[in-house]
């Protein structure tokens, strides 16, 4: 099972980091990618990396922060190049709803990203606003609409992640999310799939590593 986009470098998860950790391995969780949101994130991600084997990172800006951090697609690609467990680019994207970055920074931002995906083939994490993404918001019971979602995409194209310390799924929901929460969210999505939960996490867990590691 992993954890393909979650913020252990955001509190409460950084200060309990070797907690979290071992709290993860004992769901059954092999892998954690943490999502870079900023550059001061960044350089707290390239330390989380060598805290332990199972953490990777990814190196962007978030939409929030597109104003005030600047990156382009050759910074970018130098990050990548010097660090082999920096796997993905972002989080990216435009989100105008909290308008805490201007439009235009928002989207110069996002097509540096778009640049250096497409220059290296590296995955591309994106923002957005009420995404279909199975996070732990398909635990909540006002969600049908993206259980409905996901009920039509195929299982080829499905990743599960967490998005702690963010939005925790029930039965865990007011709580700090954190990455062994996992185990709601792939439990939940076994059930909307209707296959095991035990099929769900392999497969899950494949296209994971046949997106980042191929
Ligand atoms: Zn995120």
């Amino acid at each position: 099972m992993i954890d393909s986009h979650c913020h252990l470098d955001h509190e409460p998860l950084l200060s309990d980091l070797a907690n979290v950790i071992q709290r993860s391995k004992e769901v059954g969780i092999e892998k954690l990618l943490t999502i870079s949101t900023s550059f001061e994130s960044f350089s707290r991600v390239k330390d989380l990396i060598n805290k332990d084997e199972m953490i990777y990172g990814t190196i962007g800006i978030h939409p929030h922060e597109s104003s005030t951090d600047i990156i382009t697609s050759k910074q970018i690609i130098e990050s990548l190049n010097e660090n082999s467990k920096i796997i993905g680019i972002g989080e990216t994207g435009l989100d105008f709803y909290y308008n805490n970055s201007e439009k235009d920074k928002q989207i110069a931002s996002f097509k540096e990203h778009i640049d250096a995906s497409i220059k290296t083939n590296i995955p591309l994490i994106v923002h957005s606003r009420d995404a279909e993404k199975a996070s732990g918001i398909i635990t909540f019971k006002n969600s049908l609409d993206l259980q409905d979602t996901f009920k039509s995409i195929p299982m080829d194209n499905i990743l599960i992640e967490t998005d702690s310390p963010f939005l925790a799924p029930v039965p865990k929901r007011g709580k700090k999310n954190e990455p062994s929460f996992i185990d709601f969210t792939a439990a939940k999505l076994a059930e909307i799939k209707n296959i095991s939960k035990e099929d769900l996490i392999k497969k899950t867990t494949d296209n994971f590593n046949k997106l980042f590691f191929n």
